[in-house]
């Protein structure tokens, strides 16, 4: 493929947005070679690291040296030794420093060029000198391994307009990519639903992931455009492809700009039905980011990112302190505490990975914290002493029967019990259950009568009301959560919780979709979470809509029979209410 052709990939959109930027390559292979450029203020530090990297695979050699000089392998010692004056040559030493100030390039690709022309120079020479080349080869692989253990730190400090190109990231690395430098990423794994995906989206970085590396070498190119909103990611965009994109990211920023100005206004439709709109949080920080879009509400924070990716699970008084830090934070607004989701796709620390055959349909959520008793108990005190400082609710996760619903509510009675006799002082803590799996669908009424809110996880309802595997890109033309028979489950969970008087809310990913907003409310919603940065676009669309229009509308998705129906008659009426450029997902 010529490297300089515009080459359009297609992936899985995983957060909206455009990016136009530059390539930083974290991994594509054991054997690539990442190439940035450096801000010039680490140009020093960089070639330093050059220096430590060189220095660290001398020592290696030398060691190595030693070793076949004991054992007394005399053709060992003779190469070692020449490879040791080979690494006092200025090609490695001069020669890369001054390459890595004149293109003020990451160590890695500037020694790899280095080596890569006098690759040339000696190939042309006579068979002495390509063998001098195969012992300089040897040494670039020891130089780049010591780099390589030392380049990873390097996300917090990447250049301006980065876009990063990896095969996965972790939602460590995710978090360390400093924000104001990334300005997309781009992998060749990682669901929607992944951390990374999560983190991006609550940070608002454009994402497509499932692009395949095979046949391409991002490092080759200059400039990449990422297309949150479509899943294209535009190689070496020609002149045309660019300006058309230019002119589409200033379009949309104005939007986003726009949409902001919404963010003092109330959640209402225009004819005056107030909506609950709140957020959905993983991170503390976020909730400054929320006060920012008007002070919101948190209706769903996922408590089980407190320990992914730690090694191990906070104890009682340190969850204490960061639900208490989380609470205080919310400033009087409430908060919905999530017990831990764990199984699936997200482990517990120190458990083995599942041997499970399904472990979506294993010991996941509720199902995990009733058998690991001491370790809900411990969440479940840490919480209710959080509550005091604040207004905080306790949700369950993944509930498929009444009787782990009163199992659950057992062991918050038992933890109260426990605080109790410790003479600690507790808040007022409502009880919510999640609606995610058909059968809690089925059973809301039995469900509503036993607590005092109930909130549809459409995440999980769809993947397990379709069996398809929300995080299966191969399936995703399945995963269609206007399937008849998830618009008909959600209706029946709001017919329930409206007739016994509890409130409901939708906290998937549908909830924070404007083109669900009318036919949600339309269905008796009163409630949505969304992840904070869609705060701005589901209020415009709450406020665009009228209630009579949301129930006639849902009295329209209602009598279709088909996914795609539906689709179509949310994305027509929503295209009605935003500019062509800014639609949505198209
Ligand atoms: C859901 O399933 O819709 C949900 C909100 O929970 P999670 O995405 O954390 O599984
Ligand atoms: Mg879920």
């Amino acid at each position: 493929m010529k490297s300089n052709s515009e080459t359009i990939l297609k992936g899985i959109p995983i957060c909206r947005g455009i990016a136009i930027g530059k390539p930083y390559v974290v991994s594509l292979s054991d054997f690539h070679i990442p190439d940035f450029l450096i801000p010039e203020e680490r140009i020093e530090e960089e070639i330093a690291r050059y220096q430590l990297a060189l220095q660290k695979a001398r020592n290696d050699i030398s060691d190595l040296l030693k070793q076949a000089a004991k054992e007394d392998i005399a053709e060992s010692v003779s190469l070692l030794d020449s490879q040791l004056h080979m690494m006092q040559d200025p090609l490695l030493t001069v020669e890369v420093e001054n390459e890595i100030r004149k293109s003020q390039k990451n160590a890695e690709a500037a020694f790899h060029l280095i080596i890569a022309n006098s690759q040339k120079k000696f190939e042309s020479l006579d068979e002495f000198f390509k063998e001098r080349f195969r012992e300089l080869k040897d040494i670039s692989h020891r130089v780049l391994g010591h780099l390589r253990s030392s380049a990873r730190t390097s996300l917090a400090t990447l250049p301006a307009d980065s876009i990063i190109f990896s095969r996965e990231l972790s939602s460590s690395e995710t978090a360390e990519a400093n924000i104001a430098s990334v300005n997309a990423l781009v992998t060749e794994f990682g669901g929607l639903t992944s951390h990374a995906a999560i983190l991006a989206r609550a940070r608002g970085t454009p994402y497509v992931s499932n692009i395949s590396f095979a046949h391409i070498d991002p490092t080759k190119h200059q400039l990449v455009i990422v297309d949150g909103r479509t899943g294209e990611v535009i190689l070496n965009p020609s002149p045309k492809t660019l300006e058309k994109y230019e002119k589409k990211y200033h379009q949309l920023q104005t939007h986003l700009k726009n949409l902001a100005q919404v963010s003092r206004l109330k959640a209402e439709t225009y004819d005056g039905y107030a909506v609950g709109l709140s957020a959905n949080i993983e991170i503390a920080s976020e909730v400054d980011t929320l006060h920012s879009h008007g002070g919101h509400n948190v209706g769903l924070f996922r408590s089980e990112y407190i320990f992914l990716d730690k090694e191990k699970l906070p104890n009682e008084e340190e969850q204490f302190k960061i639900y208490r830090e989380l609470v205080e934070k919310m400033k009087g607004h409430s908060i919905v505490i999530r017990t831990f989701d764990v199984g699936g796709d997200k482990r517990f620390p120190n458990q083995p990975v599942s041997n499970e055959v399904n472990p979506f349909l294993g010991c996941r959520a509720i199902r995990f914290l009733l058998k690991e008793r001491e370790i809900f108990l411990e969440q479940l005190c840490a919480i209710l002493r959080a509550s005091k400082y604040g207004d905080v609710s306790v949700m369950f996760p993944m509930i498929s029967t009444l009787s782990e619903l009163i199992e659950a509510k057992q062991v918050l009675a038992e933890a109260k019990k426990s605080l109790a006799k410790r003479g600690e002082k507790i808040g007022t803590v409502r009880i919510g259950c999640m609606i995610e799996v058909p059968s809690a669908a089925i059973i809301a009424d039995l469900l509503a009568k036993e607590c005092d809110f109930l909130s549809i996880g459409t995440n999980d309802l769809v993947q397990y009301a379709l069996a398809v595997d929300r995080g299966n890109h191969a399936l995703s033309s399945l995963y269609t959560p206007t399937h008849p028979s998830v618009i008909r489950l959600i209706r029946s969970v709001v017919h329930e919780a409206n007739h016994h008087g509890i409130p409901v809310s939708v906290c998937g990913e549908v909830a924070a979709d404007p083109r669900f907003t009318p036919l949600l409310l339309g269905l008796g919603v009163h409630e949505l979470s969304v992840a904070t940065r869609y705060i701005p676009i589901v209020k415009h669309a709450i406020r665009q809509t009228s209630i009579v229009a949301a129930s006639r509308l849902a009295e329209v998705a209602l009598s279709l029979s088909t996914a795609l129906e539906i689709q179509t008659l949310l994305d027509t009426e929503y295209k009605k209410t935003v500019p062509d450029d800014c639609f949505y997902n198209c």
